[in-house]
């Protein structure tokens, strides 16, 4: 697979275009769905993967609902980064190496532009708020995504906010739940930067103007998924999507906000996060729940959650509204990869040549578990795969369990990793265990009864797992070596 950046896509239908040309990374249906429960319960099946509950699928292909039961105008696309290889066709390089494509593109960054509205696709058409008849039930097919969710979410949603005084800007997602007819909740993971700018226009008093903007270039949804530290608070990840199209992001100014949105989106949400102001997250619905969350179970309703107060809606004709479902192999992709590319630069500067590559498992959710391919060249390189590990910790705090292999064994095949854990590993020398560290709060293993040396929720022990051999004993581990043969003389069509 070339490695050249794909500087054709640059929106979400040129995306589905580029998709349509390879084979099995598209379907659609023209069957009508139900945004509630139900196309998801679709798509669980099609595609999802990740740490969505058996029987889902790995690797299927992205869906287009083209019927959309009370939407007539609106279609939903759900799974675009469903897969790695079509993450690597969406971005132009080859799969097993998208981790040093990100990292490159942090390294390079290129700052988004403001365009004029009239470039703007995503202002096409407008409904304000302040219209009687305005109400986000029926103007977005946001989808509940199991029963007992809490209500529609808006999963696709990137949020673009400002630093009230510095002026930096910080995309991120967010979960969103429709509350009411112009109104959002937003949970915001601790730590996240738009919370910070939020509490900074909290403590001074005021609202935060905000922009979602849904149905974009997947090159800005992987950006979006940095955090610090590769990201610190003031980096506009919109400037790595730049990076990855050679290009800088179009914004434009919103229309009731002062704030400014992603000129390509299919739909944009333009409203305020409302200073001293809390709701209940699933005061509609009362189940206790809120949406499947990335580690596989759907997580509780929070009891306060800030509120965003909706201005207008601006779409294009005909829009497509975007979705993924919370658990799949596509949080997997948006998460992971820029896990990879912020290990690999930690570590390559640390360490050159000793981190040959990466994999954010699919296990984890693309947080919690990394695979790392160590290279031990040298004697002196003994123990530096475990401080290879240390520093991925750093390079990203919510990693877990990290699984240190050699160059032979091939990090994305799982079979491969666990048989360097049967053949390469001894359970009392090679596990190590670091107690009492802060993790992501959606682990749900973290509470004290779970486990007695936990003392604080969220906090875990951190483990890794060194599955290398010994650098003095490397000539005894050599795999069986095959003869090297042109299967394509048997077998013509032999990929
Ligand atoms: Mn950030």
């Amino acid at each position: 697979m070339p490695e050249q950046n794909n500087t054709e896509v640059h929106d979400l239908r040129s995306a589905i275009e580029c998709l349509r040309a390879i084979p099995g990374q598209l379907v659609e249906t023209d069957t009508e769905v139900d945004p509630d429960s139900e196309l998801a319960g679709v798509y669980r099946h099609v595609g999802a993967g990740g740490t969505v509950r058996r029987p889902t699928r790995k690797g299927g292909p992205a869906m287009i609902f083209n019927n959309v039961k009370g939407f007539s105008d609106y279609r939903v696309a759900i799974g675009m980064l469903g897969s790695r290889e079509r993450v690597g066709a969406l971005l132009g390089y080859d799969p097993r190496r998208l981790g040093f494509l990100l990292k490159d593109s942090v390294r390079n960054p290129i700052a988004p532009i403001t365009t004029q509205t009239e470039n703007a696709p995503c202002q096409e058409v407008v409904h304000r708020a302040d219209d009687l008849d305005f109400d986000l039930r029926t103007l977005l097919p946001a989808p509940t995504n199991t029963p007992e969710d809490a209500g529609p979410y808006v999963t696709m949603g990137m949020c673009y906010a400002s630093d009230p005084e510095s002026g930096e800007s910080d995309i991120t997602i967010h979960r969103l739940c429709v509350q009411s007819r112009d109104e959002l909740s937003m949970w915001l993971t601790p730590g996240r930067h738009i919370d910070a700018f939020r509490q900074k226009a909290e403590a001074a008093g005021k609202s935060l103007p905000i922009s979602i903007s849904i149905g974009v270039d997947p090159a800005i949804e992987m950006a979006a998924c940095f955090e610090p530290p590769t990201t610190p608070l003031g980096f506009d990840e919109l400037s790595i999507a730049g990076a990855l199209r050679q290009r800088p992001v179009e914004l434009v100014e919103c229309l009731t906000i002062r704030e400014r949105a992603i000129a390509h989106a299919e739909v944009v949400i333009e409203g305020e996060l409302l200073p001293g102001v809390r709701v209940r997250e699933d005061q509609n619905t009362d189940t206790g729940k809120a949406m499947p969350e990335f580690p596989g179970y759907t997580g509780e309703a929070k009891a306060e959650l800030p509120v965003i107060k909706v201005k207008a809606i601006t779409h294009r004709r005909n829009p497509i509204l975007q979705t993924t479902i919370g658990p799949g192999e596509e949080h997997v992709n948006m998460a992971g990869v820029p896990t990879e590319a912020s290990i690999l630069d930690m570590v390559g500067r640390a360490m050159p040549g000793v981190l040959l590559n990466v994999f954010a498992h699919s296990a984890g959710g693309g947080k919690f578990l990394a695979i790392l391919q160590i290279n031990k060249a040298r004697a002196v390189d003994e123990g530096r795969q475990r401080q290879a590990a240390l520093l991925a910790f750093s390079a990203f705090p919510e990693l877990k369990t990290v699984v240190l292999v050699d160059e032979d064994v091939d990090i994305f095949d799982s079979d491969d990793v666990l048989w360097a854990m049967q053949t390469r590993y001894q359970g009392d020398v090679d596990t190590i265990f670091i107690p009492g560290v802060r993790c992501h709060p959606l682990d749900p293993s973290q509470t004290p009864e779970f486990s007695p040396s936990i003392r604080e929720v969220g906090t875990s022990c951190k483990t890794i797992f060194d599955c290398t051999v010994p650098f003095r004993l490397k000539s005894q581990f050599k795999r069986s070596v095959f003869r090297e043969v042109e299967v394509a003389r048997f077998l013509p069509d032999f990929k």
